[in-house]
């Protein structure tokens, strides 16, 4: 019988052997790759004894086609009943009162993190020599930074008011022609931010924690964000996690805490990749992070994502790429990032089993040099394939 998934008391998910899933099948190339990233989700569930019970909601180009809304209610209403869902790419909808669709989700499910994992899966085609090395876990904060969008627009009246304010009451020597962001960084968004990481590392025997920030510039966000992070340690972790400065880096048993300054984090995931773990950082750090972290595992068009509420539980898994519109309809794009995006989420939902049964046969699959496209013209004898061949492929080898 498909079944609810429910937040329990004890704050775990509690997942029926049939949850019903909402998705949203994405605008452009969503109609190649929700199939067959569908396909493969639901042999590796079978496989197990499981099986979803997918429910269809609208958003974005079919929604406005369909119903002359980018955003019906009823599919904010079936993620905040199911809890958890999973969706291809949307159109950002041009001069149609909503800025992103995914932005808009965020906001009102309040999803407060990020989860984008990266690391490398045998035989994808990567600029660097060791991508093996790359095993990281990024936690970005979701709903703070420059990404509040409190921004007045130079020559405006607002950006005038906000200006003259600034100049008499806080002595700030603005310059004419400026337009001004604001840039909040809370104590309560960056705690339930890094708790959320420190609780992943732990479930997940990670092995430390690093907290990525601009602290030594921007002393009272990006720095205050560090200080609450080692705080929350001692407030809440004592017993299982330490902090840097607290060990000397020497955490015995316990789960390192430690953190480092953006630009140089930037760099040595690049040259010590095995230093890093799962990472804790700001929204605006997390953008360029996530993204570059996902070029050097050359996963940029698989890299899967999640924004995420640990509290209330719920959770939209998502394809990272956009709906690469001169592809739609042509069974040509990887399916690998809503994939791979479903593999999250049966890890999260606690069907590691199924998980990693689809990365073994991911990894099998592209080994075999059966690959789409974007992975055949970089790699000598591969055999490109559809699509849809390309799920096939997969379910063959599960
Ligand atoms: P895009 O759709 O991500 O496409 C950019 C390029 O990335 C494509 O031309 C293609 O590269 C490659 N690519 C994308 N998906 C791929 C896949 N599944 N397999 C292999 N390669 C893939 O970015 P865009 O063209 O800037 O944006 C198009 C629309 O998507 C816009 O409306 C944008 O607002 C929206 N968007 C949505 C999301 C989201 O919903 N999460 C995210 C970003 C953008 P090649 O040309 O080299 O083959």
């Amino acid at each position: 019988m498909p079944n609810t998934i429910t937040m329990g008391a004890d704050g775990k998910l509690h997942v029926p052997d049939e949850p019903i899933i909402p998705f949203i099948e994405g605008d452009g190339t969503g109609v190649d790759i929700w199939p067959a990233a569908r396909l493969v989700l639901d042999a590796a569930a079978a496989k197990h004894g499981r099986r979803v019970a997918w429910k269809e909601v609208l958003a974005g180009q079919k929604a406005f086609d369909q119903t002359g809304t980018w955003l019906p209610d009823e599919t904010v209403e079936a993620f905040r009943e199911h809890l958890i869902g999973i969706k291809g790419p949307l159109t950002t909808p041009i001069g149609g009162g909503i800025r992103s669709l995914n932005v808009a989700l965020r906001q009102i499910l309040d999803l407060y993190v990020c989860l984008r994992p990266v690391r490398w899966f045998t035989g994808v085609p990567s600029p660097v020599r060791h991508p093996e090395l790359v095993d990281m876990v990024i936690f970005r904060e979701n709903t703070e930074d420059v990404y509040a969008g409190y921004e007045v627009e130079e020559g405006t009246p607002e950006a005038a008011k906000l200006t003259e304010f600034l100049r008499q009451e806080m002595g700030f020597p603005i310059r004419d022609g400026s337009g001004i962001g604001i840039k909040p960084i809370s104590e309560e968004g960056s705690k339930r931010l890094i708790r959320a990481a420190i609780r992943y590392a732990l479930d997940h025997h990670r092995k430390s924690v690093t907290m990525v920030h601009k602290g030594n510039i921007q002393k009272f966000t990006e720095g205050a964000f560090r200080n609450w992070g080692y705080e929350l340690v001692r407030e809440e972790f004592a017993d299982v996690a330490v902090g840097w400065d607290d060990c000397g880096g020497d955490p015995g048993e316990k789960l390192l805490v430690k953190d480092a300054i953006a630009d140089i984090t930037l760099q040595q995931v690049l040259t010590r990749p095995a230093e890093f773990d799962v990472i804790a950082t700001t929204n605006l750090n997390g953008d360029y992070l996530s993204d570059a972290l996902a070029a050097q595992v050359g996963g940029i068009g698989i890299a899967p994502g999640a924004n995420i509420n640990y509290v209330t539980g719920h959770g939209i898994f998502e394809a990272t790429h956009g709906t690469a519109p001169k592809y739609a309809g042509q069974d040509k794009v990887n399916p690998g990032s809503v994939l791979l995006s479903g593999v999250l989420m049966f890890e999260h939902l606690g069907w590691q089993d199924a998980a990693d049964d689809i990365v073994a046969a991911l990894e099998a699959t592209i080994a075999a040099k059966i690959v789409t496209y974007d992975f055949a013209r970089q790699m000598d004898g591969a055999t490109e394939v559809s699509c849809s061949a390309f799920a096939r492929a997969v379910v063959e080898r599960l």
